[in-house]
């Protein structure tokens, strides 16, 4: 199986809470599972996954399109690759803002084999007119190519390859109705529990062939915010502080001592959580706020708080969304040291 990473846009900033891949990432390569059994976690994806798979293999025919949603970092990108890789089939990787044309998708789709895989990461980034291909694309393995300007142009229809797409997005919502129901699967990733990322990070140590103990790595866990990537990331970071303070073994306090040292609390929120905690709970009353204002306020992307930081805090008990707009809890006011007061508050 060849994956081609080509057309996937690595950024070279490095922060521990990204939105896309990094470069710290792309060295991750060698972290990434490749089957089911090594793929920690998600059992319920995983298990409607597998008899999918099975499936379309006894019937010798290409799995079913596929919609992976969830937050940024949960292993989208790595399912579709266990994917191809399961069923025994190609994969090309590209994402929605990089396919400008309808000319860039059909070149793409002419240029599959027979049962490839499509992964299209960002789906719901595709513009109309791309999309438009799309629909006849997945359901009848044609594109109708329009030869020709004005009156004498003149459509024709090109059969393809029978193919899966793999659609990855972080807002299932988002997507357009028509292409929603083109996916024959829709599986939704979930944050990982402490155990799960416990394990992803006792087995990425072990790749690394950094040795680390158990408390370490639960400690690095808890405060990975539910997000293998993350994870991932922040054990490199400790890595380097056991090498250089503590002979090179991750024990519990030396991931406590980097982790302190790269801001992020024992339960995983960084500076930007608690910018935004703070910015509700002092210029806002606790809240309510709508989400652009927020982002205004604190000056971050109103999408970056939806996507990257909103799920941890809500799964948290920290924050919780209403008709009216965002209110922190008095578990995040007790969090952060301060006197639960708000008004708002009270009719919670
Ligand atoms: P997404 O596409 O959802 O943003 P990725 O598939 O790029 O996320 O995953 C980010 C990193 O996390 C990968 O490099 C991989 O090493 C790791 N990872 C994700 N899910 C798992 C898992 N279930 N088990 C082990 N490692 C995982």
């Amino acid at each position: 199986m060849a994956i081609d990473f080509s057309e996937t846009g690595f950024e070279t900033e490095e922060p521990l809470v990204a939105t896309t891949l990094t470069r710290d990432d792309d060295n991750e390569g060698s972290l990434r599972p490749q089957t089911l059994v090594e793929y920690i976690g998600q059992e319920k994806a995983k298990g409607n996954l597998e008899v999918f798979i099975q499936a379309a293999k006894m019937r010798a025919e290409p799995l079913d399109h596929v919609l992976l949603h969830g937050p940024p970092g949960l292993g989208k990108t790595t399912l579709a690759g266990i994917i191809a890789n399961e069923m025994g089939v190609n994969i090309r990787i590209t994402s929605g803002p990089a396919i400008e044309k309808p000319g860039d998708l059909a070149a793409l789709l002419t240029n599959l084999n027979e049962n490839d895989i499509l992964f299209v990461d960002e789906i719901h980034r595709l513009n109309r007119q791309v999309e438009e291909i799309l629909y006849p694309a997945m359901e009848d393995y044609a594109i109708d190519i329009i030869i020709g300007k004005g009156p004498s142009a003149n459509s024709i229809r090109l059969d393809l390859p029978k193919f899966t797409l793999i659609g990855a997005t972080t807002r299932a919502g988002q997507l357009s109705a028509p292409l929603r129901d083109r996916f024959g699967v829709t599986l939704r990733l979930e944050l990982y529990t402490p155990e799960e990322l416990s394990r992803i990070v006792s087995r990425s140590a072990g790749i690394l062939e950094v040795p680390i103990e158990r408390e370490g790595a639960m400690e690095i866990a808890k405060r990975s915010r539910g997000t293998p990537r993350i994870a991932n990331r922040m054990l490199r970071r400790v890595r380097d502080f056991a090498q250089v303070r503590a002979g090179g073994v991750i024990t519990r306090s030396v991931a406590d001592e980097a982790l302190s040292a790269l801001e992020v609390d024992h339960l995983g929120l960084d500076a930007v959580d608690r910018r935004m905690l703070t910015s509700i709970i002092e210029n806002y009353r606790g809240g309510p706020v709508g989400l652009e204002t927020l982002a205004a306020t604190i000056n971050e992307e109103a999408v970056t708080l939806e996507d990257v930081y909103e799920p941890y805090l809500m799964q948290l008990g920290f924050l919780t969304r209403t008709p009216r707009g965002r209110c922190v809890t008095a578990r995040a006011y007790d969090h952060l040291g301060l006197h639960f007061a708000g008004m708002e508050q009270m009719t919670l």
